[in-house]
């Protein structure tokens, strides 16, 4: 859902306010990917998450997002068959054998990051193993496809044939997006798509990429509590997202890893 309409180009300080967004969230993966283990609750990553937000001088993104009910959490946390926004809980303790998506977003000066990843808590069958590794390489795969003069689509294909390979679902009802001022800002970026099609890709423009790959079908719903997206047929979903500037140099990951 979109705030904004227009697709904006961003100048270099913007990008430098994104950039230290991301490295924000990057260093707080790194300790939260850390903290999994059986017994931990999302609802403690949550707390460790919202602590290395503000301690950055930075704000949550997700936290207080929407209605009915807002956001309560800074992070999402989606375990096994929940795809994204999973409300994190001190009910919900991980254990040996899941697979936990984390998605993450914070402003600094005004300018958004988000990303997310996907670990597996524990020993997992290589079929699940295989399919976050797949996920991962889709996202890739999308950022390497977001160059000026290519368009939208070329993206989207570039996702979608990584998870053709693999046999795997691809979530189609919620898609990536440009990202700034606002957390989700013009244009859509979904995860398929055909090539040479879609808005062509400009240098300034700020991308979340983000496919979900769903071990089993493509269809989702969102459940009860109206925040969490679970796969219809009960199989494992995994999740990946980076931001990104597009630049004449090639994409720039807003939201790496340090080093
Ligand atoms: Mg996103």
């Amino acid at each position: 859902m979109p705030t904004t309409r227009a697709v904006t180009i961003k100048r270099a300080s913007e990008i430098e306010s994104m950039r230290a967004a991301g490295r924000v969230l990057a260093g707080i993966l790194e300790v939260l990917r850390a903290e999994l283990r059986p017994g931990v609750s999302t609802g403690d990553l949550d707390v460790i998450a919202e602590r290395m937000i503000r301690e950055a001088g930075a704000v949550p993104s997700f936290k207080g997002y929407g209605s009915n009910p807002p956001f309560p959490g800074s992070i999402c946390a989606s375990i096994n068959d929940e795809v994204v926004h999973g409300i994190p809980s001190h009910k919900r303790r991980l254990a040996d054998g899941d697979v936990v998506s984390i998605d993450i977003g914070c402003i600094v000066d005004g300018w958004h990051a988000d990303c997310a990843r996907t670990w597996a808590v524990g020993p997992v069958p290589a079929t699940v193993t295989e399919l976050i590794d797949a996920t991962r390489r889709g996202m890739e795969a999308g950022i390497a496809a977001a160059v000026p003069g290519n368009r939208l689509g070329d993206v989207g294909h570039a996702i979608e044939t990584i998870a053709h390979a693999g046999g795997y679902g691809i979530v189609r009802l919620f898609v990536g997006h440009g990202i700034g001022q606002s957390m989700h800002e013009a244009p859509q970026v979904p995860n398929y798509g055909r090539q040479g099609t879609g808005m062509r890709i400009e240098a300034g423009m700020c991308f979340a990429i983000e496919p979900m790959f769903n071990l089993g079908g493509d269809d989702v719903f969102v459940a009860g509590d109206n925040w969490t997206v679970r796969t219809v047929d009960g199989g494992l979903s995994a999740h990946f997202e980076n931001t990104i500037a597009v630049t004449d140099e090639g994409p720039r990951l807003l939201t790496a890893e340090p080093g």
